[in-house]
């Protein structure tokens, strides 16, 4: 089955709601970057939050998350777009905790309780929005919703779930987010609190088979759901060869000759999908040459 996100809306407009599979945009990433079982719940779980949240935004748009917190997965760095493109990675892919108290992978622990958690958000303005709030949880989900009532005052309920198979690749990942527009009435609110306290893990949801559309019709129960919008997510990396030689140029002439007598050649490695570009001694002395010219 495809990753795709759904947009719709419920109670007469006053709540927006958002919910996506990811399977196969998560299992991506851990190959990519070869990530074991707790590494990939926090940087899958963080994927899919910011696609959630990117999806809020115009197709160009695109938003960036930093979660950094004290834990031994290091900070996890994730951009999406408008148009559900997503790319992202985790400093430390290599963190397998034992499960947590309630039989869970131990995301918090792998992220950490402290640190910072931010958003930065670029419009095509000449100014980037960002906005930033402490970690709370480590969970990403809650520190999604907290960031979410914060920074940007909207009343949200997150919700990110990731299953990770006995071989490590990725069984389930998906999410939703539903967001209260102003005026939605406390009945409103209380009805969805009561039926999101109860509300089993979206992986497992998806595990069971169900699609997002019903996702988002087991959270509102017997109210009417509109579906707005659907669209494709995927990983998807922007970065290429091209890229990585302004890099290179940009570095200067002196630099690029260094290069070419210490190692004959050089490799580059993309940190948000794990592509590897590599430069030989022909290629550095063409770069050199560019480099000398912009100088
Ligand atoms: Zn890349």
């Amino acid at each position: 089955m495809e990753d795709y996100l759904v947009k719709a809306m419920a109670y007469d407009g006053f709540v927006r709601a958002y919910a996506m599979n990811a399977t196969q945009t998560v299992d991506q990433a851990q190959r990519n970057h070869d990530t074991w079982n707790t590494s990939s719940a926090a940087l899958g779980r963080t994927l899919v939050g910011a696609l959630l949240l990117g999806s809020t935004v115009k197709g160009e748009d695109t938003i960036t998350v930093r979660v950094e917190g004290d834990g031994p997965a290091g900070a996890i760095i994730v951009t999406s777009d408008g148009s559900g493109s997503v790319k992202g990675y985790i400093q430390n892919p290599h963190v397998s905790l034992p499960l947590n108290e309630q039989g869970k992978l131990d995301v918090s622990g792998a992220v950490g309780t402290r640190g910072m958690f931010s958003v930065t958000k670029d419009l095509g303005l000449k100014e980037p929005f960002s906005g930033q709030t402490p970690i709370v949880s480590g969970e990403i989900g809650a520190d999604f919703t907290y960031y979410l009532a914060v920074s940007e005052q909207i009343p949200s309920s997150v919700g990110l779930s990731v299953l990770v198979d006995t071989d490590d690749s990725i069984k389930t990942a998906g999410g939703f987010m539903i967001q209260m527009m102003p005026g939605a009435s406390e009945e409103v609110v209380n009805a969805l609190e009561e039926r999101l306290q109860h509300l089993p893990n979206i992986s497992a949801m998806l595990d069971e088979g169900k699609a997002p559309e019903e996702i988002l019709d087991f959270i509102f129960a017997d109210e009417t759901v509109a579906i707005l919008d659907e669209m494709p997510v995927q990983f998807q990396c922007d970065c290429s060869k091209e890229r990585f030689a302004a890099g290179l140029i940009s570095l200067g002439a002196q630099e690029i000759q260094e290069m070419i007598e210490e190692d004959h050649g050089a490799e580059a490695v993309c940190s948000f999908c794990g592509n590897k570009y590599y430069f030989s001694e022909q290629d550095l002395v063409e770069l050199k040459k560019e480099a000398a010219e912009e100088s």
